[in-house]
């Protein structure tokens, strides 16, 4: 199969509906990452998508729908749900609520809930005006490697795999959207990412974040995987242990290892500018740059020390949370 890029406009969107209309793949931009679309309400083509992915089958996906589609013929809808959706949505936040089984099964892995998700990036918008139906997407990314940013990031992967890759820039955001819990009393954070718990506790009084405990069931399926790993060896360090990094890359430098730093920018003076990765100076920029970074450097190095910034609280927990996942023990 040849794979098409092509920007999103009206040419690519005709060619995007019928591709989703007969059952095929459409991977699209949004403000987090790029998604890998299917119509949810069959269940052939939300197969296709774990298919091509490699993506476990117990691990759940988000329906993606525009400002003005009817929720209410998804999901079971609670008042704190409407106050979150009016102060964030369209944005970076998905809401997991009581499903009415209106989509394939498949697309919850069998679960009872939904995760539906409004983003608010323009050509995704667009995209999902112009198929007005459900659209079934996780990162269009192969399973377990680092989500993409670029439409070339998603080619990468997926080459041959997809007919067409809708290209809307790179995503501002760069991190996956926050997942919400809206099933119980109060909402309950399941992922964290660009709307945080204070934000969300602001609007509804109270907000919960998802820690799995040994033994139990998770809530969340997919947190129990392996995400966002760049394909060379990583060594990841808390922010107060840069000289012992410093040390580290060193090291590997005198094996005669490929090695590059990644680190904030107040941090980069530790080690050669020509083998730093600047992660920048905020927590959004962290996010905005982390995925790309890590791709720079499967493709430049063999050996990846990275330092997390120092900030804490926010954007940085999900930031972390996808920084220790790509490069912190177990992986
Ligand atoms: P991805 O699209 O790869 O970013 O993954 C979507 C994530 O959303 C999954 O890994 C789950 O953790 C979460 N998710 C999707 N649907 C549900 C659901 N019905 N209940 C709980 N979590 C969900
Ligand atoms: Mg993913």
């Amino acid at each position: 199969m040849r794979t098409k890029i092509l920007p999103v406009g009206e040419r690519a969107l005709r060619k995007a509906k019928r591709i989703l209309l007969s059952g095929g793949v459409v991977a699209f931009p949004t403000e987090t990452v790029y998604g890998l679309g299917a119509d949810a309400r069959s269940d052939e083509a939300v197969g296709s998508i774990y298919r091509i992915k490699g993506r476990p089958q117990d691990n759940p996906l988000i329906v993606h729908v525009h400002a003005g589609f009817d929720l209410e013929s998804l999901v079971y809808d609670v008042p704190y749900a409407k106050a979150l959706r009016e102060a964030f949505l369209p944005g970076p936040l998905t809401l997991v609520y009581r499903s009415r089984g209106a989509v394939s099964p498949a697309v919850s892995c069998g679960l009872d809930t939904l995760a539906v998700r409004v983003p608010s990036h323009a050509g995704a918008q667009q995209f999902l005006r112009f198929v007005d139906i459900p659209v079934a997407a996780p990162s269009a990314n192969r399973s377990k490697h680092v989500s993409p940013v670029t439409a070339r990031h998603v080619y990468e992967d997926l080459a041959g795999r997809v007919p067409l890759i809708l290209d809307g820039g790179a995503c501002t955001g760069g991190i996956e959207s926050t997942v919400c819990d809206v099933t119980g009393e109060y909402p309950v954070i399941l992922r964290q990412g660009l709307i945080t718990q204070e934000q969300i506790a602001s609007v509804a009084g109270r907000c919960g974040v998802y820690l799995p405990k040994e033994g139990e069931k998770v809530r969340s399926p997919g947190m129990k995987y392996k995400h966002y790993a760049p394909a060379c060896k990583t060594k990841l360090f808390p922010p107060d242990a840069l000289a012992q990094a410093a040390a580290c890359f060193a090291e590997y430098e005198r094996s005669g290892a490929r090695v590059l730093a990644l680190c904030e920018h107040t941090a980069s003076a530790a080690f050669p500018p020509e083998k730093t990765l600047d992660l920048g100076g905020t927590a959004e920029e962290f996010a905005a740059k982390l995925y790309t970074l890590l791709r720079q450097a499967e493709d430049r190095c063999d050996v990846l020390v990275a330092v997390e910034p120092a900030l804490r609280g926010g954007v940085m927990d999900g930031v972390l949370n996808r920084l220790r996942k790509a490069c912190g023990e177990g992986k």
